[in-house]
Parts: C-alpha cells; structure tokens; sequence
C-alpha cells in the first residue's frame, strides 16, 4: 500500500480553496534539502507499470527544463486515483504497443484528479536522486535535455484543466525544478519545439506556470532569462 501522504492532502486542500499557494500553509513537509514540497508520487510499481521492452538510458547528468505535454485522454470526470492509475496503463500500452517504445515516453503525468504518476521507469527514483534523469521519448530533440510532464486529457479544443490538476501540476513542476536546480523560467510546452497542438490550453498557461512555480519556490522568477525556448 502507498497511503496519501500529508503534503497531497494539503496540496488538495489549497487547491479547494482557490489557488492560494501552497507554501502559505502552516506545516508543510519540505523536500530533502530543496526548498519546494515534496508531492506524493505512485510508482511504476505502485501503479502495476508494465516491464520495459529494453534497457532504459540514464544519463549522468541533470535536466535543464520541463516541457508539458497533454495526453489527448478523454476528459474523465473520474477524479479517483484509480483513473489516475488507468490512465497511466492507457499511455503506457500505447507508448509500448503501437509506438513500439522501451516504455512510457514521458517521465510523469498528472491525472485530472490531481494524481501524479511515475511514467518511465526509474524517473522517480532519477528525480528523489536529482542528479540524473532516463532518457525519455516526448519531444524530438530535447529528450536529452528535458524532463517530460503530461496532463490527463485533451485542451486543444476548449477543455478547461480542473483545478486539481492545475495545481498539482505547479507542485511537481515546482519540486522537479528544486531537485535538479532547474529555474523557473524554463517551463516550455510541446509545441515550443515541434508542429504540434500539444498541449493546447497549458501552452498559454505557461507564463502563469512559471510564476506560480517560482512562488511556491520562495522565489521571483528571473527576467533576466529569456522565455524564448532555447534550441
Ligand atoms: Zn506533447
């Protein structure tokens, strides 16, 4: 069993309270020497993952930016962490039957329900360590360099993104900067580097995520950085 753990609770709670920042909450578990929350994460072995086709690649060395992707799920009004966990399942059978990939191709995915699962194998483990990452297969030229976050459903057609997921995502993106010394600026959507509607709504989200990232960081996002997506 993998019991919620109290940061998710607390994450959930803000999110039901609006969008209040999470860190504005007494009492909040803190990361291993970083300084954004922990969020709770399902395992690929928590979720049931399938084995890999091959030899997943770790590379020794840390991402340099997120890039969101949306999954093109249906928009489940399920909200359980049992969806969370077939939705998971979904993208890992496509990812391995009709891709014919070694695995998942994104690290992680929020689920509409505000439930984070590990999608590669090894990501989390990668992630906890925070000096390396696996080789993921998301977005042509910067799996190198990018770790892979995508959201449950489909908003490239109007779809609005349920809170929880929202903010669930600002967490993990939040936490995921802090472990591997990412700035908050370098939050990019698919579409920053391909052809690609993915992942619609997010996208033009993207300035809100950075900000709300960097908040929940302790921390202003830098204007010295660029926001045009480095190549
Ligand atoms: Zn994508």
């Amino acid at each position: 069993m993998h019991p919620e753990n109290a940061s998710r609770r607390r994450l959930l709670i803000a999110g039901a309270a609006g969008l209040a920042a999470a860190t504005a909450l007494p009492g909040l578990a803190h990361a291993r020497g970083t300084d954004a929350v922990e969020p709770d994460i399902d395992s690929t072995a928590d979720w049931g993952a399938r084995a890999p086709r091959g030899t997943i690649s770790l590379l020794p060395y840390r991402p340099s930016r997120i890039v969101v992707h949306h999954t093109v799920s249906t928009n489940s009004n399920d909200f359980s962490r049992a969806q969370a966990h077939a939705h998971a399942h979904w993208v890992q059978d496509l990812h391995l039957d009709k891709n014919r990939w070694v695995d998942t191709g994104y690290h992680f995915l929020v689920s509409r329900g505000g439930w984070i699962t590990e999608g590669r194998h090894g990501s989390l483990r990668a992630l906890t360590g925070g000096r390396n990452f696996v080789l993921g297969s998301h977005t042509s030229g910067q799996n190198d360099y990018a770790v892979g976050i995508a959201c449950e459903g489909a908003y490239h057609a109007g779809a609005v993104p349920p809170g929880a997921q929202w903010d669930v995502l600002v967490a993990l993106c939040a936490y995921t900067c802090a472990r591997y010394g990412i700035p908050s600026t370098q939050l990019y959507g698919h579409k920053d580097y391909g052809a690609t509607l993915c992942p619609g709504v997010y996208h033009d989200l993207l300035p809100r995520l950075r900000e709300e990232v960097a908040a929940a960081r302790g921390a202003q996002p830098s204007t010295r950085t660029g926001l045009r997506p480095p190549r």
